[in-house]
This record gives structure tokens, C-alpha cells and sequence, in this order.
């Protein structure tokens, strides 16, 4: 894999006046911004002295809109206009979040364009009416960028927005929106990971591999980067996007009911409550090593070593997921330079147990995990807007799923393949299929499978104009580029006459990481029946291609070349192609191939013959000579 360093352009090298540049975690819990303040990173704090802004917001009959904590604290009270882990929501269609099964309690509508490019975006149905994720990303930011605008007295520059590593276009695409929505400049998109061991300064150190185990409160994230010549690279990236600290709240819920003989059937506003002080309690067993809980009249006293039991399995399956990051990286546990602790969960004592154990050496944990992102991006930031002169670099990202277009036969032509790192631009040339074709559509998709109906379909446009030539003589240059935020543009341009079609793929909606994860998956347990799904395709291609020049020849100078004879079995020939030509058989298709090809040998020297001939007609000898 080729790296590519990325260093801001030419900097002014008298003093300038320093910029207010911010890094934003946009969590699916909790949100943070910090920014660099006499060369050292901070978070930064909000009025109540507490950094972490819970990702909550919650709308009010009077269209009055609360963010955090005082959000948070009507959950209970108000569960179905109190919106919690929009995240999970950003770039999705309501069809990828009806496969997401989670129990909330809102009722989600199906809308159009609501301002921002959020089409066919599911929105939740609140008292202030249909809000759409990006709506509610957007109030986050909104106030992350107020407390850094008055900690910093003056309006921001910009800002870094980290998003998980395995984001697809349209989920960056929503964050940018929302961004946009926020009224805040968007520096870069940085992969959270990243973000985590720039944090801990991993760029300045030595070489290696570096994993980062990032479990936050309803999602799990593993991240496997390399280090080599300073600069960062994503060699692969799992995890469970319905997996994380929540769930272990859900756990010791279930089990506080059932010791306190709570009734299956809670309302929302009780499950919620009930969540409450599972979470309080497992908190407090971070740093004790037992806990009072009293719920509904019912006391008790909780230990952490039944927390401990609880969580396992949950932990377990992070573990199964680094491993198998891990494998995809083609790297096995000892070959990890140091491990990156990120996510609220991480401080729960049992689970830097098992993840030192399972990774042979201690993980870096003296950063507080809930700001390690947000101190991370605040890093870039400051490079990026310009107040950190010398060579600093910007760190590579890595595109989830492989990006290609449809080709003949509904065929996948993979043209950046998954794990490239980013940005990246690369082309590849296509012709044309029929004599005289003028128009050529371009389907991009994303997936790792052969046939295009496994693969997601991004988008599709037109070249049109194309001038008229024999198949196969128009050169049609398909170019992808992808930018250092993730965000696809596809161009297509035929090289003889310079005509230019393009595209920016802004997608509605886009892959969860379990798509990414199913989707490789599937590519891996169907690769046998895929390439041979490849190959019939291929011939069938083929076989049309044959059929169609075939056809063509007889119609304009069969009669002419052949005699009857000849005539007829050709013409029988290309009767049996055409039978053939859509069998699912590919060593039919094959053999028929052949088959034509030599009956047809003669015919196509015949034809070339005369063609030359009719070339030379009336030209004496010095002429042709010239023309050569
Ligand atoms: P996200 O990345 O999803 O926004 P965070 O990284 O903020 O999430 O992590 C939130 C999760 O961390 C919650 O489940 C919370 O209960 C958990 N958490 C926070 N503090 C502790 C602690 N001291 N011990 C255990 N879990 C904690
Ligand atoms: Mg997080």
C-alpha cells in the first residue's frame, strides 16, 4: 500500500495571530470539545465545571430545545421527546434502522428534505415536530461550539470531528451536515481512533502496530493502525455498533429486577429509571469494590464481582472482535506495539483485565478515556488551522468497503479496494459494448461481492454525447476520488473527444458496520460461487459480443463471401449461440464459443480480404504506398 504524507501547504513564516480551531467528539453518550491553549491540549469545561456533554437532547411543547445533562434528567419523565444516541441514527435510512432492533421509545417517521441533505432520512416524532438525527446532532454541536466560543472569547475558525473509523460516506456526509447545520467549519473528519493515539503522542514515538480498543456506552470499536515513518496508517477496523457500556447497564437492570421481583413489563419511564441506577452502580464499581443499590423499595448490596459476571460474555465478544480485526490485518496479538484504551467503559476494571490479557501487555490508560478523542482531534486541529508551522502531518483514514462500478453482466469492478487509505484517487478505463454507443451509465457501488445485487448501490449517472465509433474503440476513463474526509466524487471522461460527466456521492443513507461486517463476511463464505458466478457472466458477455458482430457480418456480406452451403451452417451456428447464449452452463457458453469462432474462421478472412481489396480499388500502388 502506497502511503502518502499530507503536509499543510506553505506557511507563512512571520508570527501570525493565533486561530480558534476545536476538536469534537460527537459521541453516541457523551460529547466533548477541546482545543490547544499554550501548546497544551485541553477539554474544555462547561459552566457546572464538567467537560462531558451527555449526547442528549430534548424538545419541549414550546418548541424550546435542552442539551445534556438537564436533558438527560428528563429521560424518564419524558422518554418520548427526550432523543438519546442519535448517532446510531446519522446517514441511515429507515430501512437500515428498522435492522438496527433497538428498544426506543420513539416513533420514527419517514421524511423528506428537511433543509439539509437529509432525505429519506427517518426523523423522530416529537411535540416540536419531526426532528431529523442531523437536526439533533446539530444542537449538540451547537453548544460544544458556544462553550468553546466564550472559552475562547471569539467566533471559531473551525473545527476537527471525529467520526468512528468504519463510517461510510453518508454517515460523514450526515456529520457534516450537521456541522453545516451548527454553523461550524468542518477541518477534516478524523477517525476516532486516530484521533486516540495522536492523543498519546504515538506519532512522535517509534514504529509499530497499535490497537485501540474503544468501548463507549452502545457502541464497541476496535481500530488496528500502523505506524511507520510518522505517519498513521488504518490497517483494519470491527467491532459491534449494538455493543457497549449500555448493555452492561441492561445486564445489571435485569438482574436488579429480578432480585427486587420487579414485574417484566415496566413502563418506559420505570425501565428508564431502572437503567439510571444500574449505570450509577456500575460506575461506582469502578473504583469500589462494592455498592448499595436501593430500587422500588427494595435494597441490596451489590458486589463487583457479580458485575464482573454479568459482563463477561459482553466483554468476551469484543474480544472475538479484536481478534478478528486482528486476522484481517493478517497480525496476531503479539505483534501490537500498544494498545489505546478509549470509551467510558474502559474504566471498568474488568475489562482492562481482559483486554491486557488477551493482548499480553498492559494498555495505555493515563489518559482519561472520555477525552482521549476529543484532546487527539484538538491536536489536528491546531495544525490544520494553521497555528502549528513545521512539518507536522495529517493522518491517514481507511475506506471501509471497496468502491467500483457496474460493469457487463451486472458485475462488480472493484475500482479502490477496501482498506486503501485515504484520500486516494484512482482510474480505470472502460470502452464501449455496441457499435455506435453515444451514452454509457455509470453505477457506483460499495460492497465486497462479484455481483452488483449483493453490493450497495451508491449512485448513478450518465455519459452522454459520446461520438459514435465501433465498440470497443471509445476510451471512456471512469475516475474515483476519494477526499480526506471519506467523501466519494466519480468522474467519467471518453479520452478521444474530451466529454466529462461527474458525480459527488452524497448518498441518503449509507452501511452500518454490521452491513460492513455481514457484507464481508458473505464475500468471504461465497467466494467459490461468486467467481464462478463471475465467469459464466463473463462468457455470457462474451457470447452476446459474438453474437451480435456475427450477426451483424452475415446481414452485410454473408450473401456475398459464402455460398450456400456455408451460408446455412453459419447461420445454424449463430442460431445455436443465440440459444446458448443465456444458459447458467458456463461450459456450454464456452464450448459454443469456440465452436463459432472456427466456423466463422474463414468467413472472417473472406471479409478481410475484400475489405482490403475494396481498400486498394482504384489506387495504384504509389498511393497506398503513401498513405502507409
Ligand atoms: P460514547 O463514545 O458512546 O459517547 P463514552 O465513551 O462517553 O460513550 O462512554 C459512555 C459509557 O461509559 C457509559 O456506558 C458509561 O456508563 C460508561 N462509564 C462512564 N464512567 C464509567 C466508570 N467510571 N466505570 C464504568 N463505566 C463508566
Ligand atoms: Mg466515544
Amino acid at each position: 500500500m502506497v502511503l502518502l504524507q499530507i503536509s499543510e501547504p506553505g506557511q507563512s513564516p512571520e508570527p501570525h495571530q493565533r486561530r480558534r480551531a476545536v476538536g469534537i467528539d460527537l459521541g453516541t453518550t457523551n460529547s466533548l470539545v477541546a482545543t490547544v491553549r499554550s501548546g497544551t491540549p485541553e477539554t474544555l469545561l462547561d459552566n457546572e465545571q464538567q467537560h462531558l456533554l451527555p449526547s442528549v437532547v430534548h424538545y419541549g411543547t414550546a418548541g424550546e430545545v435542552t442539551v445534556g445533562r438537564s436533558a438527560y434528567a428528563q429521560s424518564s419523565s419524558d422518554p418520548l421527546n427526550t432523543l438519546i444516541s442519535v448517532k446510531r441514527f446519522m446517514g441511515r435510512g429507515v430501512e437500515d434502522i428498522k435492522t438496527l432492533g433497538s428498544q426506543l421509545p420513539y416513533e420514527i417517521v419517514a421524511r423528506d428534505a428537511d433543509g439539509s441533505s437529509s432525505k429519506g432520512m427517518p426523523n423522530f416524532k416529537t411535540v416540536a415536530g419531526n426532528i431529523s438525527p442531523v437536526a439533533a446532532s446539530a444542537e449538540i454541536l451547537r453548544v460544544l461550539v458556544e462553550r468553546a466560543e466564550l472559552a475562547l472569547d471569539g467566533a471559531l475558525d473551525g473545527a476537527v470531528i471525529t467520526v468512528p473509523a468504519y463510517f461510510d460516506e453518508a454517515q460523514r456526509q450526515a456529520t457534516k451536515d450537521a456541522a453545516t447545520l451548527a454553523g461550524v467549519k468542518v477541518l477534516r473528519l478524523l477517525n476516532e481512533p486516530t484521533a486516540a493515539a495522536v492523543a498519546y503522542g504515538l506519532d512522535q514515538g517509534g514504529e509499530g502496530v497499535i490497537a485501540v480498543y474503544d468501548l463507549g456506552g452502545g457502541t464497541f470499536d476496535i481500530s488496528i493502525l500502523r505506524l511507520s515513518h510518522g505517519v498513521f496508517e488504518v490497517l483494519s477496523t470491527g467491532g459491534d455498533s449494538a455493543l457497549g457500556g449500555d448493555d452492561f447497564d441492561r445486564a445489571l437492570a435485569q438482574w436488579i429486577a429480578e432480585q427486587a421481583g420487579l414485574g417484566e413489563d415496566l413502563g418506559p419511564s420505570e425501565q428508564r429509571q431502572l437503567l439510571m441506577e444500574a449505570r450509577k452502580a456500575k460506575e461506582v464499581l469502578s473504583e469500589q469494590t462494592q455498592v448499595n443499590i436501593s430500587v422500588a423499595g427494595w435494597s441490596g448490596v451489590l458486589g463487583r464481582d457479580q458485575l464482573d459476571a454479568l459482563i463477561d460474555p459482553l466483554i468476551d465478544k469484543t474480544l472475538r472482535s479484536c481478534k478478528r480485526a486482528l486476522r484481517d490485518a493478517g497480525l496476531n496479538p503479539n505483534d501490537v506495539a500498544s494498545v489505546v484504551m478509549v470509551g467510558g467503559s474502559t474504566r471498568t476494571p474488568r475489562v482492562r483485565g481482559k483486554v491486557a490479557e488477551a493482548f499480553g501487555q498492559d494498555p495505555l490508560v493515563n489518559i482519561d478515556p472520555d477525552r482521549v478523542v476529543a484532546i487527539g482531534a484538538a491536536i489536528q486541529a491546531d495544525v490544520l488551522v494553521g497555528n502549528k508551522p513545521g512539518d507536522e502531518m495529517l493522518l491517514l483514514d481507511v475506506i471501509p468497503l471497496s468502491l467500483g462500478i457496474e460493469t457487463m453482466g451486472g458485475l462488480m469492478e472493484k475500482i479502490i479496494h477496501r482498506n486503501t487509505t485515504i484520500p486516494v484517487a484512482k482510474a480505470q478505463d472502460f470502452t464501449t459494448f455496441k457499435d455506435g454507443q453515444t451514452a454509457m451509465s455509470i453505477h457506483v457501488l460499495q460492497g465486497e461481492r462479484e455481483l452488483i445485487s449483493d453490493c450497495r448501490s451508491l449512485a448513478r449517472f450518465e455519459l452522454r454525447g459520446i461520438p459514435a465509433m465501433v465498440a470497443g474503440a471509445a476510451k471512456i476513463r471512469v475516475s474515483f476520488q476519494v477526499d480526506a474526509d471519506g467523501l466519494l466524487n466519480v468522474s467519467a471522461k471518453e479520452l478521444t473527444s474530451g466529454i466529462e460527466a461527474h458525480i459527488e456521492v452524497k448518498p441518503s443513507y449509507g452501511l452500518n458496520d454490521d452491513d460492513v461486517t455481514r457484507m464481508l463476511k458473505e464475500s468471504y463464505t461465497h467466494a467459490r460461487e461468486d467467481m464462478q458466478l463471475r465467469a459464466l457472466r463473463e462468457q455470457q458477455v462474451d457470447a452476446d459480443r459474438m453474437y451480435e458482430d456475427l450477426l451483424a457480418a452475415l446481414n452485410e456480406d454473408g450473401r456475398q463471401l459464402l455460398n450456400d452451403d456455408e451460408y446455412h451452417c453459419l447461420e445454424v451456428a449463430l442460431k445455436d449461440l443465440d440459444k446458448i447464449r443465456q444458459s447458467e452452463n458456463h461450459r456450454e457458453i464456452a464450448r459454443h464459443i469456440e465452436m463459432v469462432s472456427k466456423t466463422s474462421e474463414e468467413f472472417a478472412a473472406r471479409r478481410m480480404n475484400a475489405s482490403i481489396r475494396k481498400a486498394l480499388a482504384g489506387h495504384s500502388l504509389d498511393d497506398v504506398e503513401k498513405d502507409v
